[in-house]
Parts: structure tokens; sequence; C-alpha cells
């Protein structure tokens, strides 16, 4: 599936990907190969202030940090993928009767009125067939995934990369970036040059959930095969642990980040983990379990949410078996988190890695970069993917 909310221009080789997110603006620059092979991956600090709800409010500020980013690394590239925040999307998987392609548009947009928030002419709409008409009976239905964004969050992303010198392709949703960008680790076992240059998530029959955390916004989804079962936003995100310490520790928003990257973790630490930390003179005051009391119910929150969006999917869609789950985002970098979230579900998380999905052997980045910074790099990852694809 290669469903986008905006096709500016038809889709040209050599777009990078450009994540403009609540904690830092993001790049990566991919080479058409078979799987793509990696060029650049950086990011450089988001100006504090200049975000709001995951859209830019002072454009030429964060417009300036990217252009700089780019002329830094030299990356010549003019055409870029871009995606709008979460708080922006919506995403939902609806029926529609069997008909020709050339009158889906108008049918789409007469269904959607019923499930998005926002006036139907004031969003950017846009859907993907999960059936082959050419499958389904006469009188039948068919499966599509609609994808709407207000136009306002659409003309600010292109607003912003456009000052950056930037010319965008494609504006996709944060969501579908990142099953593009974690097929390697959703198609497990079955991972192989084929199984990647094919368009499956997953391998027929299995089911992979996936759990994207930024900073400001997070977003699940099921996937099963070419198939997108739902993809919906979560309220909580990595910026809330970080407001929650502040409030605790009566700290500013960068003393109670760095208490958060120093000392957090998601699970009640041992003795061990806490010997283990470097601590310094701040040890007693941050101490890991008392960070953890202070992050908990935040923690309790993250895990609600996934619980009732995977209800909601049992409620729609009847019950569903998951093979593999994976987080993504920065967020997913709380030490312990994937085990908590596993604890509390009763089967296995992962953090997944973009990495496998693409060549990194002639990247210009070290390793050790790469992988510090995997989780961060996924959703700027699959925009680069869908700007080196050549169908859709
Ligand atoms: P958004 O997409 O929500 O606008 P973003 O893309 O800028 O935001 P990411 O870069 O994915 O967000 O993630 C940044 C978040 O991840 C920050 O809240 C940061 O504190 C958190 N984070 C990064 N590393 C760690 C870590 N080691 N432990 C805990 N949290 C971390
Ligand atoms: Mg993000």
């Amino acid at each position: 599936m290669t469903s986008l909310l905006q096709r500016l221009t038809s889709p040209r080789t050599n777009a990078i990907g450009v994540e403009i997110g609540t904690s830092t603006i993001k790049v990566v620059a991919l080479r058409p190969g078979s799987p793509p092979v990696l060029q650049h991956a950086v990011m450089v600090p988001t100006p504090i202030g200049s975000m709001r709800d995951g859209l830019v409010i002072e454009p030429q500020a964060v417009a300036n940090e990217l252009k700089n980013l780019l002329a830094e690394h030299r990356i010549t590239a003019r055409h870029a993928v871009t995606a709008v925040p979460n708080q922006s999307a919506v995403t939902r998987n609806i029926m529609v009767p069997r008909m020709e392609r050339k009158d889906l548009q108008e049918a789409i947009k007469w269904e959607a009125e019923r499930y998005i928030p926002y006036p139907i002419d004031e969003v950017n709409l846009d859907f993907d067939l999960q059936d082959d008409p050419a499958t389904i009976p006469e009188d039948g239905q068919m499966e599509a995934v609609i994808a709407a964004a207000p136009s306002e969050a659409v003309a600010r992303q292109v607003e912003v990369l456009r000052l950056a010198g930037l010319e965008p392709t494609v504006v996709d949703l944060k969501s579908f970036a990142t099953l593009r960008a974690l097929r390697g680790n959703l198609l497990g076992e079955h991972l192989n040059k084929t199984t990647l240059s094919g368009l499956n998530y997953t391998e027929a029959g299995e089911v992979a959930m996936v759990l994207e955390i930024g900073a400001s916004s997070s977003v699940i989804s099921l996937v099963r095969g070419d198939r997108i079962l739902m993809a919906r936003n979560i309220a909580v995100a990595a910026d809330d642990f970080t407001t929650a310490l502040q409030k605790a520790f009566d700290l500013d928003f960068s003393a109670a980040e760095e208490v958060k990257l120093g000392y957090a973790t998601a699970s009640t630490p041992t003795e061990d983990e806490e010997d283990l930390l470097n601590f310094d003179r701040a040890r007693e005051q941050y101490s890991p379990a008392r960070v953890f009391e202070v992050i908990r119910p935040v923690l309790g929150d993250l895990i609600t949410e996934i619980r009732r969006s995977l209800e909601f999917y049992r409620v729609q869609s009847g019950d569903v078996v998951i093979d593999r789950t994976f987080i993504a985002g920065g967020g997913a970098k709380l030490r312990g988190l994937a085990g908590a979230i596993s604890n509390a579900l009763g089967f296995r998380v992962e953090v997944g890695s973009p990495w496998l999905t693409v060549q990194t052997d002639q990247a210009n980045v070290d390793t050790g970069y790469l992988q510090t910074n995997a989780a961060e790099f996924t959703v700027p990852l699959g925009l680069a993917l869908r700007g080196v694809q050549r169908h859709g």
C-alpha cells in the first residue's frame, strides 16, 4: 500500500524525508536501490517555542534550522516528502460499494464526511483501496483506508519546506511512514531481498502492531500482509514524562528532560539498576525509584491507551492475534519501556529499527550513531522511502 495524503506532483526519485518534530528536525536521504541505500540521517533540535500541538508556529525559525542542517551535511536534493503532525491527522478504514476507480473519489468524500471531525471542504483527503475491485462481486463492498488532515496543517508543512528551499512532493502521515520504515522488523524471519522489495508489511496472515512515540504525539497501527487494519492517534507521548518530572521536582522543561534522560526507567528499578546508572550529586534527589514513581502514572495512561485502541479494533473488526509488536520514535528509548508494555499486555514487545529496511554500509554516518538514534529516525526514514519508491 502506498497511501499518501497529497500528491502535489508525481513522486520523483531522490526526494529526501523530512520530519519537523516537536523535539528535533530530522532529515534522511536515500539512494534508490534494492533495498534503498542510506546516505544521510541527520537531526537538529527544533527551536524552542516554534511548535504548538505538533504544528509549526514560527515557520521562518524552523526553516532556517532545516536549511542550515541541509547545508552543513551537503544534502543537495531539492524534493522532499514530509508528514503532517499526528494531532492533525485522521485515518479510518471504511467500506464502500464496489465501483469503478474513477467514481471512487466522490463516493469516498461523501462517506468520509461521517468520520472526519473537520469540515470536508477544509481537509486534504486521500484514500487507498485495500481490495482490488476486480476481485469483489458486483454488489459487494470494498475496504478503503482514508487519510485526512486540515488543509491548513498541510499548507503549514509545505510553507516551512519551501522557506528552506525544498519542494514538497508528498505530505504523508507518520503512521504510514513508521510502517514503511519498520518493514524489516515486521517481516520477521521472512525478511529477505524478495519480501522487502514487495508491498507486504508482514508475511501474509501475520498481524503486527507498531507504536510510534514522539515527543508530542504517538500513533498505534495494526497491519496484516499489505493491509493497514488500524492507525489511531494516542494522546500520551514522551513529553508527558518530562512534564510530570517538571511538576514533581519544580524544574524548567530542559532540566526535567535531563532528569528523564539520565534517571528515568519504565519499571521499578532494582538495587542493581540503581547502582548501574551513572550517578553524581543528583543521585539523592533523582534516584531512579523516585523518578519512577513520578512517571508511573504517565506510563499507566500510555498502557491504557494501547489497550483502548486494541479494544476499539476488536469491537469494530473482531478478535485479532498479534504476532509481533514494535515500538519506535524517541519515546521508545525510555529505559525498560518495551519490557513494561510487554508485561502489561502479556505479549512480547521490541524496539524496532528502521535500518533493517535499507542498506546502511555506504551511509555518511557512523554505525554507533545509527544504532543509538534508530528510534528517532523511523518516521523520516519512512518518508524518505516514499521518496525513492517508483510505484504509488
Ligand atoms: P513529534 O513527532 O511528537 O512532534 P519528535 O519527532 O521531535 O516529536 P522524537 O524525536 O521521535 O520526537 O522523540 C523525542 C522524544 O524522545 C523526546 O521527548 C525525548 O525526551 C525522548 N527520548 C529520546 N531519548 C530518550 C531516552 N533515552 N529516554 C527517554 N526518552 C527519550
Ligand atoms: Mg516525530
